[in-house]
């Protein structure tokens, strides 16, 4: 995206210009409501603002189809203090390698195992529209020439909005083009869990290798270190180390630097010295686009109206129009009938009433909700028992959980009185496979879905 930016600004304004004003000029953020661009010196400001702001903005508002304000600021020199923190840190680190053969040992061979990708989240099948253009050309950049383009890259923006299956189709990507690279993705509560536990067991320099052998560090999340200053500092350091070595960091938040409460002034600039990028939530021609994607990836015929139907009542979380897609084809394939509007209009009630879309967002609702509706107890549902109806009142409630709030897989896993999170993953995988085939088991979760969204029930 910048590249191409680059080469228009180029044709507009000419080879010596071009090379005297622009070739210095690094992206610092590009959002869809704002575009901060740094230069090296002050004077290289003051002529980009007087002479070429205009074609700039006209630039980036012809790439981002809306009108955006393009900031010019001059780049901090950040390579006084910088680069004598880094190498501190490493040769500190040389030096344990070095007379520690355990930990020696250990960053040749055992985990240098890169983490596992959804193989369904890739660059492919990521449908790009205004609302996540510059993220999905940033985050592309970052898979073709990691540590070359943009270093951190800093995605934010909503629930639902795509940006793990960013991360997950930079890891897709590394697999199959960069074999060699050790490629790690990390939830921002892994990374503490992880840190929590190697400090009770004392085995923090484990803790600390692993995560330095990286080439590139995909972190999700990084909204949870807000208000934890013991896992700010050590997550400073981590960064510090791999970006001294040049790897590769990527990171996503629900919310911008600025907005992250707590968030240490110096990780907020270290964020700030790559590309920060957003995603927002698509227009109703993407939302079509994507539906119209999944569907057809999914093998379901689904005419227009229908998908219109649903792009025009669900708009601000991708996840949900998923959610839609997911319940009519179960519906369809459970009843044998192919979905009219009508009949869609009746499956997604709840969904496409403005009235009940008031999702409940306390996860304890959702699971007294769920005990009454089975017969069980809250007391039951989280508990240890493996007997078959609370087993499977406690996989629905998971789905439903997943579904209806916010909450990440490990965040659900301590709802559930401390499950681990892939617990909840399978929980959730295997409640979407029964519903395609049994009709019991599609009622049962359309009936808490509707109860759960009942605004009469959301008032009293
Ligand atoms: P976030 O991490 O921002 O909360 P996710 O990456 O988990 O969101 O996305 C939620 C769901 O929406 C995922 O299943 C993802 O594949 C899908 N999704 C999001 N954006 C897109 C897109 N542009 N094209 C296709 N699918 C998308
Ligand atoms: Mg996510």
């Amino acid at each position: 995206l910048w590249s191409s930016i680059s080469e228009r600004f180029r044709d507009h304004v000419g080879e010596a210009a071009w090379k005297t004003w622009f070739i210095s000029i690094t992206p610092v953020m590009i959002t869809t409501d704002e575009v901060v661009l740094a230069t090296p010196s002050p004077l290289a400001k003051e002529r980009l603002e007087t002479k070429y702001r205009e074609v700039l903005g006209t630039l980036f508002s012809e790439a981002l189809g809306h009108q955006v304000p393009v900031r010019i600021q001059v780049r901090a020199n950040e390579s006084v203090t910088f680069p004598a923190e880094v190498s501190a840190g490493e040769s500190r680190e040389r030096d344990l390698f070095g007379s520690d053969p355990n930990l020696s040992r250990q960053a040749n061979s055992k985990s240098r195992l890169s983490s596992a990708f959804d193989p369904r989240y890739t660059f492919e099948a990521f449908v790009i529209g205004s609302s996540n253009r510059f993220a999905h050309a940033a985050s592309l950049a970052v898979a073709e020439t990691p540590a070359a383009s943009y270093n951190p890259l800093f995605i934010h923006g909503g629930a639902g909005l795509g940006k793990t299956h960013l991360l997950h189709a930079i890891g897709n990507y590394l697999r199959h083009n960069y074999r060699d690279k050790y490629v790690k993705y990390v939830s921002t509560e892994t990374f503490l869990n992880e840190f929590v536990d190697a400090i009770q067991r004392n085995k923090t320099s484990d803790f600390k290798a692993r995560y330095r052998e990286c080439d590139v560090l995909l972190v999700d999340d990084i909204q949870f270190l807000q208000n934890k200053e013991a896992i700010q500092e050590e997550f400073f350091h981590t960064f510090n180390y791999l970006y001294g070595a040049q790897k590769q960091i990527v990171l996503t938040s629900d919310r911008s630097p600025k907005a992250i409460a707590t968030l240490e002034e110096r990780l907020r600039s270290r964020f700030a010295m790559g590309l920060i990028t957003d995603v927002q939530p698509p227009d109703l021609e993407t939302r079509s686009a994507i539906l119209q994607r999944k569907a057809e990836d999914s093998g379901f015929r689904l005419d227009l109206s229908i998908i219109e139907l649903i792009a025009t009542n669900i708009t601000d979380n991708i996840r949900e129009l998923e959610g839609a897609l997911t319940r009519l084809s179960a519906y369809s394939s459970l009843n044998q009938v192919p979905i009219t509007l009508d009949l869609a209009q009746i499956v997604l009630s709840d969904l496409i009433s403005s009235t009940q879309r008031l999702a409940p967002r306390d996860p304890r609702e959702i699971i007294t909700v769920t005990a009454t509706f089975f017969n069980t107890t809250p007391v039951e549902l989280l508990g240890q028992s493996r007997k078959r109806p609370i087993a499977i009142a406690r996989q629905i409630a998971m789905y439903i959980m997943r579904e209806l709030t916010e909450l990440s897989y490990p965040e659900i896993g301590r709802e559930f009185g401390g499950r681990d999170h892939t617990t909840v993953i399978h929980a959730v995988q295997k409640v979407q496979n029964v519903m395609q085939t049994s009709i019991e088991t599609f009622e049962q979760v359309d009936q808490l879905f509707k109860l759960l969204r009942d605004p009469a029930r959301q008032r009293g």
